[in-house]
Order: C-alpha cells, then structure tokens, then sequence
C-alpha cells in the first residue's frame, strides 16, 4: 500500500468514527530524485561530513618523540583523547562534558532558529541514508523505474541490479566501520594490520558491528528510524515555538487546490484558485514519504526537498517560487487571519539564551584549557598502620603519591611536605636536593607513583600528640605535599593527614 493510500485509509476511519490501528505495516517508499537549493546545501554537507569522518584519522600532527602523531586520535591504552593541540586525560573528561552540554544547546538553538536543522542535514542517519539512496538510484533507476520494477518478477537483470546495489551499500558500510575504528588506533598502522589479517580481534569485531548497523539502518531503516526509533523528534516537538522557521506549505496561497487546468480555468472567471495545483511532486521527493500539505508532522525532518521540487513545478507553471518554504507558526496563524506576515524574528530570548549558554561553557572551557597546569599530584595515605613508632621514638607515615608530568619532555618534579615544621620527607631511593626535597623524574607524558615517608623526631611527635589531646581533636593533623617544578616554577599541591599516637 502507498503512503498516499495509507493516509486515505486512515482519514476515512477517523471520519467514519472508527478508531485507526494502533500499527501500521510499513509502506515502501520510493523518493524521486529532485534538484535545487537546498539538495545542493545537502550534497555540500554531505561531502564535508563524510569526507571529514572518513580521511580525519589520516591527519597528522606532531606532537614531539614518542608521541602519537595522529591529530585525532582515543588511545584507550594510555587513556588519553588526542585532538589536534589538545590532550585529554582520563581526570580530565569533564571536558567531554562540556563538550556534550554544548552540543544539547547547539542542538536547542538550531531547533530555536529552525526547526529540525539536524535531522535534515546534519544527523548521521539522514547523510548515510541520502547516500545509500543515490547509490540506489544509480543502481536501479529513479523512482517510477523502482516501483515498476518492485512490481514485476524476479529477472536476471533486477536480480543482478539488486546484487550491485546490496554488494555497494556492504561497501560503503564496511568502509564506514573500517573508518571508525582508525580513530582508536595509529590509522596508517592499522590499515596494514587489517589489510594483512595482523588486526587486534575486537578491531574486526566493531567493523563487523558498524557495518552491519550502517547497512541495516541507512539501507533498510532509513526514515523509520527518524519515525519510531529517535527520541529527538518528540523532543523538539516540545521545545519549538510559533517563531520557529520550519518547511511550511503556505495554505493561504495554495488552496482551494486543483490541477492547472481548473486553477486557469477558475481565475479566467475571476474565482479564486490556489497555487497548488496537486501534483505530488512534493510528496514524491519527500524521503520520509509526508505530505507536508498536511501540516507540521514529527515524520518530516525539515530536509526542505519538497521546497525545491514545489519551486520547480511553479517555475514551470509560471507561478511564484515559495508555495512552499521556510515560514513561522506564527505567520501561518496571522495569513489565515487575513493578517501580513511578520519578518523572521531569529534573536529572541531563548535563542539568546542558547547563545549565552553556549558561550559561556565554551569560554569557560577554553580558559581552563588554556590555563590548565601541565602537572598534577594525588596522594593516598597507607591504610595500615596510620603511623610507625621508630626504635628512636620518631613517627612515621607512609604514603602513595602519584605525580602527573602532562608535558612533552621528561621533568624532574621537587616533592616537599608542607604544614609540619621539622617533618623529614624520603622516597628511598630517590635522590633530594639542597632543601631536602625529593627529586621525581617523569617521563614525556608519564605519570609515576612513589612510595613517601614522612617523620618527625621524637620531641615533636610528642608536641604534636599533646597539642591534639588537648584540643580533643583526632590524633592526625594537616598537611600538604607540594610537587614544584624549578624549571617553569610551576607547582600543585595535595592534601592529606599526618597521624601520631
Ligand atoms: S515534508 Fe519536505 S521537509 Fe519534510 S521530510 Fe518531506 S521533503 Fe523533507
Ligand atoms: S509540489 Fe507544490 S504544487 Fe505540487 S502538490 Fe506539492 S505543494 Fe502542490
């Protein structure tokens, strides 16, 4: 059954009072080909978007010996996030954070200026899914060759168009996995291991994974998954307001509709006629299979298709372009009120809002990206014993620091005790200096974990106990580890407890 079909079916339930089925099996659709503004704005980003996801991993960037060299790059091994002069590390992922609040708002602005900007260029779906119906329409012709030939039986050329097609989509979609897992990994490196079967398991694993995903949805799911499957639509339903640019059919031009016989027929007599002269061009192009005649739906995704093929059937009636096209709920409301409509209003509050929103997690994050030390310290106290009582009465506690050099050159980091005047800090066998601090060495983007003792003499141990029964305190008292480094004069600190008896 057609989609067209489908609806009629549907409106004749609901006009003879019967409730329509809660499921309806799918009606194949069969988009037709169209050409324009907005199919040129498609194709654009669908070559900047695939040819970033797929030549990115093969970028290079230097960052120094021994370090990767690819710009993009998760290594999972060291937990590290390359991006270009970025380098996150595993502490540091409230910058992805950061990254996906920004995104939800980017998200909510494009929605706010309008409608489904995403979904209708930009959404992985939508792209893949424009791809694999170019590659269909390569195969197996345009639209009205595929419904003919969806009718007719099984030959050897349908049966060998159809082996091209599946064979190409498996193609791309393989391609599409094999991409992806070079970002996990040196991408020229593991294109050899892959091409000579030397690849780690789990990397044909995720291709097998990503390619069977692609092929199914971009393939098979295609507008189902915008349909039934993405939350997003619902979302942005209740997000949007009467201000919000969406793909609009413009009722008060276009109906009563009628063919062009009837339109001329009816203005010769001085009768009104609308501009829609009910050809299907715009349902015909539509990938989601709507009517877009019908009103805003949650199965259109704002791909402007049918704007392009409605400007085409005017120009060539010799009407105006635009029956069809970006307008505000508002505007709709104010034309079917006999009211003119009002200029697009893009800065309002909540788009305002989003920008602020957006701006400011974004310089904040710049700003502690710029600023962010390039060493860090943490440091955990033994468990047991809290202390040791030394044969000569001293006290001793034992801890574990770990020091972060997240420089491009090995550094020799000074680890000094602060908070406890007379406190001796070793970390056999490590060096000192002239003040007594313990020299660390770290390597090019390294982190090292030491074993740290800290003691006090006998006297001031005793000091220190009388000091915190007297208080009626825990028998511990503050101090801090301070790991400068004397070249850039850097320093961080950690705090922790010093435990007497
Ligand atoms: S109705 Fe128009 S804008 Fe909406 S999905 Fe179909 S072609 Fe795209
Ligand atoms: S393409 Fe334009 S003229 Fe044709 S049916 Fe759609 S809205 Fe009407």
């Amino acid at each position: 059954m057609s989609v067209k079909q489908q609806q009629s079916k549907e409106a004749a339930l609901e006009e003879s009072g019967v409730e329509s089925p809660l499921y309806a099996a799918r009606a194949k659709i069969y988009p037709q080909s169209v050409h324009g503004r907005f199919r040129q704005i498609k194709w654009a980003i669908l070559i900047v978007t695939l040819g970033i996801y797929y030549f990115l991993p093969f970028i290079r960037w230097d960052r120094g010996p021994d370090e990767p060299s690819q710009a993009v790059l998760v290594d999972l091994a060291h937990r590290r996030f390359y991006f270009f002069f970025i380098e996150i590390w595993p502490q540091e992922f409230y910058y992805i954070t950061g990254l996906l609040i920004i995104a939800a708002f980017a998200l909510f602005l494009m929605n706010a200026v309008a409608g489904r900007l995403w979904c209708g260029y930009l959404c992985p779906q939508t792209v893949w899914t424009d791809l694999f119906m170019l590659v269909e329409r390569w195969i197996e012709g345009d639209r009205r060759e595929r419904m003919l030939k969806a009718q007719q039986s099984l030959t050897v050329e349908i049966f060998a168009e159809k082996l091209l097609k599946h064979s190409t989509w498996l193609f791309i979609a393989w391609w599409t996995g094999g991409a992806w897992v070079l970002y996990f990994a040196d991408a020229p490196t593991l294109v050899m291991q892959l091409i000579t079967f030397h690849g780690e398991p789990v990397a044909y694993i995720w291709i097998a994974i990503l390619t069977f995903t692609t092929y199914f949805l971009a393939g098979h799911m295609r507008e189902q998954v915008c349909t039934y499957m993405c939350p997003w639509p619902r979302i942005q339903a209740a997000l949007t307001d009467e201000w919000a640019l969406n793909v609009t059919y413009r009722y008060d031009r276009g109906e009563p509709r009628g063919s062009l016989k009837k339109g001329e027929a009816l203005r010769s007599t001085g009768e009104t006629a609308g501009d829609c002269i009910d050809c299907y061009q715009c349902v015909h192009v539509c990938p989601t299979g709507v009517d877009i005649r019908d009103g805003l739906q949650i199965d259109c995704i704002q791909c402007g298709l049918c704007i392009d093929a409605c400007d085409t059937v005017m120009e060539r009636v010799g009407r105006p372009t635009g029956l069809i096209g970006y307008d505000t709920e508002m505007n709709v409301q104010r034309r079917l009120q006999g009211l003119a409509s009002l200029p697009a209003r893009i800065i309002r509050a909540r788009t305002l809002l989003y920008t602020v929103l957006i701006v400011g997690v974004g310089s904040f994050m710049l700003y502690t990206l710029l600023t962010r030390s390039e060493l860090g310290v943490s440091v955990l106290h033994d468990r047991n014993p809290l202390f040791v009582r030394m044969s000569d009465g001293s006290i001793r506690n034992g801890f574990t620091i770990r020091v972060t050099n997240k420089a491009a050159t090995s550094r020799d980091f000074h680890l000094a005790v602060q908070g406890i005047d007379g406190g001796q800090i070793d970390s056999p066998p490590l060096p000192h200096d002239e003040n007594g601090r313990v020299i660390i060495n770290v390597g090019t983007d390294q982190t090292a974990e030491v074993r740290v003792l800290v003691t006090v003499p006998k006297d001031l141990a005793q000091h220190l106990a009388d000091h915190d029964d007297h208080a009626g305190q825990d028998k511990s008292i503050d101090i801090k580890f301070r790991l400068s480094d004397p070249d850039t004069r850097s320093y961080v600190a950690a705090s922790d407890h010093f435990f007497t008896p």
